[in-house]
């Protein structure tokens, strides 16, 4: 495993065409394009690592998939009620659907469903308790209580917020959002900021590796058909309208961050963090896409074989 990561590390040291850092949160517009960290974790508690694997990044969009599992705890099935769960075929900052769906985006990671799911899980309280929920959540998962928000990141969004303002408030004119847009936006703006690196990155997916128990602790963190469904999820709609393409050159969940770190989970084996700043023209990571479709062809790891 080692020499695999190391070999990918290398190779993507090489590459020339790195990809877009994502500048329209203008935070991480100065962000060098030229690093890369791979991290995958084991089950077993074993860790490998290559590249800048201990360099921290915001996670962004990734966060989506813990709030997901948050608000699967919290709702159960009523969640459902809130968001859908069918791709959408659009960018993640896509409007389009929600007319004609009457507010209700399609699923929980494209940006509208995202912030759907922050307003049900606020549930009337203040966006600091439900803040500090999300990071308890993440402490847990990665067993590391150093993982912050990064509030320069959070305030640079909340500063150019005018298309999750309008995904907001058009949810809100269908009745869709309880809580004040404001808070709903701060609360999502705040839960993509958080800093991690691939290491605890890689950490944090283990839940999904191991249907749902936290490896750490032993202890259940949502359960087994849950912990599927969400890996279902990531299959279908982690990275927007690059979902089809991810899963055909990848064949395992995976959820993308305009950050660049992609977290894949392959059931039973490992849990894979990626970084790397430049983005395609879709938002993910250009060469973390490259390099996990180098892993799984040097692993075998993918859900469509065994
Ligand atoms: N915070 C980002 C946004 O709302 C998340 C987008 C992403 O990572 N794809 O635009």
């Amino acid at each position: 495993m080692q020499q695999i990561l190391d070999n990918i590390a290398a190779q993507m040291a090489l590459e020339t065409d790195r990809g877009k850092v994502a500048d329209y949160i203008p935070q991480l517009a100065h962000i060098d394009p030229n690093q890369f960290g791979i991290a995958v974790a084991t089950p077993d508690g074993q860790m490998y690592t290559a590249g800048n694997a201990s360099t921290l990044f915001s996670i962004q969009s990734i966060s989506k998939v813990f709030t997901l599992t948050i608000g699967l705890g919290k709702l159960g099935d009523g969640l459902w009620t809130h968001v859908g769960r069918e791709p959408s075929g659009d960018p993640f900052n896509s409007i389009v659907m929600l007319e004609h769906e009457t507010g209700r985006p399609r699923n929980p990671f494209i940006n509208a469903g995202a912030i759907a799911v922050v307003d049900a899980i606020m549930m009337g309280h203040e966006p600091k308790e439900i803040l500090g929920e999300i990071l308890q959540f993440v402490h847990f998962i990665t067993d590391d209580e150093s993982i912050r928000f990064d509030h320069k990141v959070a305030a640079s969004e909340m500063e150019h917020k005018d298309r999750n303002a309008s995904l907001a408030y058009f949810m809100k004119s269908f009745g869709r959002l309880k809580h004040d847009v404001d808070k709903v936006l701060g609360t999502y703006f705040h839960q993509c900021s958080i800093a991690m690196n691939c290491q605890q990155l890689a950490s944090a997916g283990l839940y999904l590796v191991s249907n749902g128990v936290d490896k750490h602790s032993g202890v259940r963190v949502i359960n087994e058909h849950r912990a599927r469904r969400i890996n279902s999820l990531m299959m279908m709609c982690g990275h927007y309208d690059g979902s089809g393409e991810f899963a055909y050159r990848v064949g395992l969940p995976g959820k993308s961050g305009v950050g660049g770190g992609i977290l894949t989970i392959a059931p039973g084996k490992g849990s894979i963090a990626v970084w790397s700043p430049g983005l395609d023209h879709i938002g993910n990571s250009k060469l973390g896409l490259k390099a996990l479709e180098m892993f799984v062809q040097e692993t075998g790891w993918s859900v469509f074989a065994q």
